[in-house]
Formats: C-alpha cells, structure tokens, sequence
C-alpha cells in the first residue's frame, strides 16, 4: 500500500446537508502523519451536531466521522512506532502541538492547539484519512475491528472519566441516556467492580441495559424515580444532549458526589448551590482521552469483553445510517463499512 493522491469520502456541502460523494487531492504526507485505509467508522453523536453546525465551528465541505478503525496504509518520514499493515484507531484528535505543557505532561487531549479530526479537517467517512501518528493507536491484537471503531470515541469518553476522577470499585455509579456511550459506560462500569445504575427514557432499552451490565435501571424522565434515589450515588455520568433537571441528579449524589457530564447539552446549567455546599459535591464535564489513556482503555476493553453493539452498514448508505441515528432506534452504535 502506498499513499494516494485523492481521497474518495461523502461530505455535507452546506450546515444540515445531505452527504455527498466528495474527493478531494492530498498532497506528500507530513513527515509526522500517516495515511489510514479506512476499514469501518462509527457515528457518533457528536458527527450529527458537526453536520449541523449545531456547535458554531464546522467547515464545509465536512467530512465527518471520528471513530475510525483501518490499517496503515502508508507513513511519513519521521514515524517510527506505526508500520504499514498495522491495524490503528483514530478517533475525536487528529494531531497535536506537542509543544506545550499539557502535551509534555501526557494530556494532549487537553491542547488547545489539538486537531480535530472532522474540525477543519477531513474525517472518516471515507476509503482513506489521514492524521498525526502521535493521535493514531495500535489496536489490540485479536480485537473484532468491525464494532472497535466505537470506543475510539464513545468509549474513550465514558473511560476516562474513570481514570480522571479515580473512581473506585465500590463505588456506586449511574449512566444516565443509553446510547452510544451509554451501553459502552455500563459495559466499562460494570468490569471496573462498581455497583451501575442505568437511567434511560426508553422502555424497551430496559432488559438490554441489564445485560450491558446494569444492576437496576431508572426512568431518566420520572422526577419521583430520581427523588426516590436521593443520596444513592458516587459519581454521576450524563451522556444525554438535552436539558434534564440537574437538580434532581445532584439530589441523586452522595456528600463527596460528582455529576459529570460527557453529553454536550446545549442548554446552560441551572443548578442551586445549597447542595453542592453542604455535600461537598462537585459538576464537572471531559473530552476525549489522551493517547495513552486510549491505549489503557483498548486494553481493558479487550480483556473484559466491554464491546460496542452495532449495527453495520455499508458506507455508501451514509445518509440512512445517520437518518437512523436521529430516529433515536439505533441499537446501541452504528458503523459504516468500506467492506
Ligand atoms: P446517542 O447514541 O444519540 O445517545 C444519546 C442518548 O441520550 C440516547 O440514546 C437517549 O438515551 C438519551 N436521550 C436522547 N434524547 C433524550 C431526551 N429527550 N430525554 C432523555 N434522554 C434522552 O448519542 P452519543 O453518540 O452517545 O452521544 C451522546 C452525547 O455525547 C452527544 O451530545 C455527543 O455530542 C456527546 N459526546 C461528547 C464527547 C466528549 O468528548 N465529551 C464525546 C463523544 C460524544 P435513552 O434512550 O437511554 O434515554
Ligand atoms: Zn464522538
């Protein structure tokens, strides 16, 4: 394999669009970059908001997706660790500045100067992407490369948290929304030792919630359900991207209790502080992992069995996997093909 001169994807043209075959040239690869062939990608929410422009910072044409698994196709000049053939994830980072101290100190996925991977840059809904070899990771040998895709971004999301904030085996944790980080948060929870507590909205997500790995389940929209837990948990994590009453989660929390929220919902907090004073609790948010948090997570995924379930479909029906998405009944994650 060797690296190509034209790029073969599907991109919105305008906010909102529709996803149109789109190529576009590349030139010589950067000494620092590689060239992935694009094996399978996932979709992720956040691919949806981008689309849409529902965040203020997309580019068109946008080519979105940022769950990429494929094999190396071709590398530049500098990279030693990945070789051609290797089979890599690339998920939300395309690249850093590596310059600065957050970057020094391992938290690249806190640079400021990262490079998104769909953000003024072209991602994987497409036969090839390129990126920084410092953002690209080896998969584990022997990992199922058509449902990984999905933690390079959903399930890093929901990991790191974990890692950040130490939470502890016994603790006692609750994933509120069940979709595409949600299912992999109660597969993650449930492996690290702590006792999960699944919210959703969604009946019929209910049985599988607990086969994911849930001990009990709750409706995420039934304030009596929620005022019934008060005190109940450790950590909190919000994969949703709509306003809730975040009051009745922080109510939900211990003393020492933190709601974190993963889920980009747009409306702004509207929280009373009285509880977050008297019980010492905390609200925070995360991004993605850093490279080598991901390289842990891919490890621990591997070894646990935590597996993304997706429904695949072949790249070229991009436009009725999103449509799915949207619909709210994807089951948990889908994955578009080049197969
Ligand atoms: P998803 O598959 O669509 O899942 C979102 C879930 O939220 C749904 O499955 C649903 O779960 C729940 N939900 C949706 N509408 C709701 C409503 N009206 N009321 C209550 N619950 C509702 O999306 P995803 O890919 O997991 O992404 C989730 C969010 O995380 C998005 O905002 C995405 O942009 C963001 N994200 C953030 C990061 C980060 O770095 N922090 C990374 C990736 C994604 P139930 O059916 O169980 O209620
Ligand atoms: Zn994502």
């Amino acid at each position: 394999m060797t690296q190509t001169k034209t790029i073969s994807a599907y991109a919105a043209q305008e906010e909102g669009g529709a996803l149109e075959a789109f190529t576009y040239d590349v030139g010589a690869l950067a000494p620092d970059e590689v060239e992935i062939e694009v094996l399978h990608c996932g979709i992720c929410h956040s691919d949806l908001s981008m689309i849409d422009n529902e965040w203020g910072m997309s580019e068109y044409p946008l080519v979105a997706g940022h769950e990429v698994i494929g094999r190396i196709a071709a590398i530049g000049s500098d990279v030693a660790k990945l070789k051609p053939g290797m089979a890599v994830g690339l998920g939300w980072h395309a690249g850093y500045c590596g310059q600065c101290p957050l970057c020094r100190a391992g938290d690249q996925n806190l640079c400021a100067d990262a490079v998104g991977t769909i953000v003024a840059h072209h991602g994987g809904f497409a036969d090839r992407v390129r990126a920084s070899a410092s953002s690209v990771v080896p998969i584990p040998e022997g990992m199922d490369l058509e449902s990984a895709g999905p933690l390079l971004c959903g399930g890093i999301t929901v990991f790191n948290p974990l890692v950040q904030f130490d939470v502890k085996p016994t603790d006692k944790v609750a994933v509120i929304g069940i979709g595409g980080l949600g299912h992999l948060a109660l597969q993650f929870l449930n492996a690290w030792g702590c006792d999960v507590t699944a919210f959703t909205s969604t009946e019929s997500k209910r049985q599988e919630a607990l086969e994911f790995g849930a001990h009990r389940t709750l409706d995420s929209r039934d304030p009596e359900a929620i005022e019934a837990a008060a005190g109940s948990f450790d950590f909190i994590i919000s994969t949703v991207n709509v306003k809730l009453d975040w009051n009745l989660y922080v109510g939900a929390l211990k003393p020492r209790g933190r709601l974190h929220l993963v889920g980009a919902t747009l409306e702004p907090l509207d929280l009373g502080v009285f509880p977050l004073i008297m019980g010492q609790r905390s609200v925070s948010g995360s991004p993605v992992g850093s490279p080598a948090t991901i390289g842990q997570m891919l490890e621990f995924a591997h070894l646990h069995d935590v597996r993304p379930k997706v429904e695949v479909y072949p790249m070229a029906r991009v436009n009725e996997a999103v449509e799915h998405l949207k619909s709210g009944n994807a089951r948990y994650r889908i994955v578009l093909s080049n197969g």
